[in-house]
């Protein structure tokens, strides 16, 4: 097979660490589901699932049956899968097949589960998603009464597996008014089932603000995305870690993730001359550039354009002239030893350097996890220990 022109690698270490650190915050027995939408925040889920897998993670969710699709293709036959967001009607049936669980969040999902659950002879795993505060999917408090008759009557089909619900902005101390109302809400939904006896076998509403900084969220599972790929989901939540450990600094989560390439040509430019399209980069002096051979197509943000940098034998090398759709150069005049072929570190460490995933948001304006969903799916990830 031909090579790709980058390359995406996953420290499993790194993970280990994380997953440690987070099962320190939550307790030793409560569930950790894996949230790999979004082909795992761009990691990669056939990468990353069995790398995962490996740390002892097995439950996995997802934000479409498509993403399911992809997690069965490569996951272990003992672990689970949640499906968070998008099924359509015509693939409950599918679902149901491979044990797959969904989120319900209209009475609407319950009949069609009902029917795909008879006709496939395997009951449906549903999660009830309620409407806490979000106000983006959960299910309406005028329907719940309905959806437990609902369910009572049809245990033989049905399994209520999980009630549920998604806090709107837990990474923000802002925002904490509303996550108490939030929560508040949720402990109603539950006490209405006590109540009409029609109990869900786990509860769970914690992203990974809420399970590293709200111990009452903490139910009997946790949906942790961000802080899993080494990232604290906020600076607020960092600092309330901080305060709660009394700390000054923390490198308790350990980023997994880095990109290279390699160095694609090198040449000569002389004092006066423009690198690559337009006049925004004129040579100041006499320079040696370095030829990177990926661009935007790839992931690699045009905005970067004349401000980035990439690390070439450990040193920083800045981006000269715009991002192409699959070029860009960088300078290299101080770096006398690159050569051609050399390893260059897009995002991640060499030697003593790193250029963070952050570095490059601040420049671009994108969230660290709207930059890292977006790298190309083909772009090859593997495992390093
Ligand atoms: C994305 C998502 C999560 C994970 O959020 P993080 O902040 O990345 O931990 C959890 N639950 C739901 C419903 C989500 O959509």
């Amino acid at each position: 097979m031909v090579r790709h022109s980058s390359r995406i690698e996953l420290k499993q270490s790194a993970y280990k660490n994380n997953i440690n650190f987070i099962r320190k915050k939550i307790g030793e027995n409560v569930i950790v589901s894996s949230v790999v939408k979004a082909n795992a925040y761009g990691h990669g889920i056939r990468t990353f699932v069995p790398m995962a897998e490996k740390c002892g993670i097995d439950h996995f969710s997802v934000a479409s049956s498509f993403e399911a699709e992809e997690v069965l293709s490569v996951c272990s036959p003992k672990s689970r899968i949640m499906i968070m967001g998008i099924i359509y009607e015509e693939d409950i049936p599918w679902a149901i097949e491979h044990n797959i669980e969904f989120f319900v969040y209209n009475y609407e999902r319950l009949p069609q589960a009902l029917e795909a659950a008879k006709k496939t002879g395997k009951r449906a795993k549903v999660h009830i998603e309620v409407e806490t505060g979000a106000n983006r999917t959960g299910l309406p408090q005028k329907d719940f009464i309905k959806v437990l008759n609902f369910l009572k009557k049809n245990t033989e089909h049905i399994t209520f597996e999980g009630l549920c619900t998604h806090f709107g902005g837990a990474e923000s101390i802002s925002n904490q008014f509303k996550i108490d109302m939030q929560l508040k809400r949720y402990k109603a939904f539950l006490k209405q089932c006590r109540e009409k006896k029609v109990e869900p076998n786990i509860r769970h509403i914690a992203c990974s603000a809420a399970a590293l900084a709200m111990k009452d969220t903490v139910y009997d599972m946790v949906r942790i995305g961000v802080a899993q790929y080494g990232f604290w989901p906020s600076p607020d939540i960092y600092y309330a870690h901080l305060h709660e450990t009394n700390k000054k600094a923390d490198a308790s989560l350990k980023r997994i993730f880095s990109w290279k390439t390699d160095i694609m040509d090198i040449r000569d430019v002389e004092q006066g001359e423009f690198i690559g399209y337009g006049t925004s980069f004129q040579a100041t002096h006499k320079m040696t550039i370095a030829v990177m051979p990926l661009g935007y197509s790839n992931g690699y943000p045009r905005a970067l354009s004349n401000r980035g940098q990439v690390l070439i034998h450990g040193k920083k090398a800045p981006i000269v002239g715009l991002i192409n759709m699959n070029l860009f150069m960088v300078d290299i005049t101080h770096i006398k030893e690159a050569k051609l072929g050399d390893e260059v570190v897009l995002i991640g460490r060499q030697n003593n350097n790193v250029i963070n995933v952050s570095s490059f948001t601040n420049s671009t304006q994108l969230l660290n996890n709207e930059m890292l969903s977006r790298l190309p799916a083909a772009i090859p990830r593997t495992v390093v220990k």
